[in-house]
């Protein structure tokens, strides 16, 4: 017989072996079987939890996404097993999002852990045994697209490059780079474009098309110091790569600033989907629960009066 969890408990369970399984065999690849099966649970368990495969997949995509989003300072109880201890990175948390020109990102990281670092840290040090998520959703079509890797590779370019091969067969070829000082940094991501048609496989592309490994060629001669060099227009950059080329077409760019989002309706909403005691146990003192932006640090105080209002 399975532990008897709470339904919360039971639930968050299920969300974390289905996290495990989807990253490893795909969303197309795992059966509410597999998610059952390595949960210890009967399939009609999991089915009280989750109506439907995809249902559970969007639950694990907010799930995440929430976690990322804001931090509920008082709820938060950490309890690391033995297991979660060695395969845990510095950085337990790395985010970022971009939306029309708008960038944010948050890390959370043990300060002490980096402090003990001599050289440069490995992708594995740093991240542990992690996953990748990467969503793209496209304001003008309203589709959402999401994928979640292992993170593998020695570096996050790679990481990034891994995803784009696997999740979505794309061949890609992604550079990242900081200045000494590490207040710089730039990249560069290249892509084949899809060939595919409509109903054929989504992108009908090669890795080994002589025209991408020609294209891809030129761009891996990119220097990190370039990649870095905010006197050098992006303009500049792509004519030192591509000017032998019949044709390199340049379109309008978006200027790139940092910028949040955060708002005191979307807190109130998170907050209102806690039970009333969970509601509880985060209030302070002074009778507010306490809401920061961990992108922004912005603090959003919320009497529990209000709430319930
Ligand atoms: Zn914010």
């Amino acid at each position: 017989m399975p532990p008897r969890l709470s339904a919360p408990a039971r639930r968050e369970q299920l969300l974390e072996v289905a996290l495990e399984i989807f990253a490893r065999q795909g969303f197309h690849g795992t059966s509410m079987n597999d998610v059952a099966d390595a949960a210890g649970v009967t399939k009609p368990v999991l089915y009280q939890h989750f109506e439907s495969k995809r249902e559970m997949y969007l639950a694990l995509l907010e799930d995440v996404g929430n976690q990322l989003i804001t931090r509920i300072a008082k709820a938060t109880s950490e309890a690391p097993d033995g297991k979660a201890q060695t395969e845990a990175g510095i950085i337990d948390l790395f985010v970022c999002d971009y939306r029309s020109g708008e960038l944010r990102g948050y890390v959370r990281f043990d300060s002490g852990r980096l402090a003990t670092e001599t050289s440069l840290p490995s992708l594995f040090s740093l991240f542990g045994k992690g996953y990748l998520a990467i969503t793209f959703d496209q304001a003008m079509t309203k589709e959402r697209y999401q994928g979640i890797v292992p993170l593998e590779g020695s570096s996050l370019a790679e990481a990034a490059q891994h995803f784009f091969s696997q999740s979505e067969q794309i061949p890609s070829l992604v550079r990242l780079a900081v200045n000494d000082t590490g207040h710089i940094a730039g990249g560069i991501l290249l892509q084949h474009l899809p060939e595919g048609e409509e109903g054929r496989e989504r992108l009908h592309t090669r890795l080994d098309h002589p025209e991408w490994e020609h294209v891809r060629i030129l761009a891996e001669t990119i220097r990190a110091a370039e990649l870095v060099d905010s006197a050098l227009p992006l303009e500049n950059l792509l004519w030192r790569l591509f000017h032998e080329e019949e044709e390199v077409r340049i379109l309008s760019t978006i200027p790139l600033s940092k910028g949040c989002r955060c708002s005191l309706e979307y807190v109130r909403e998170v907050i209102a989907r806690f039970g009333p005691e969970e509601r509880e146990q985060m209030v302070d003192d002074d009778g507010f629960i306490s809401v920061d932006c961990e992108f922004c640090s912005r603090l959003f105080p919320i009497k529990l009066s209000d709430l319930d209002a």
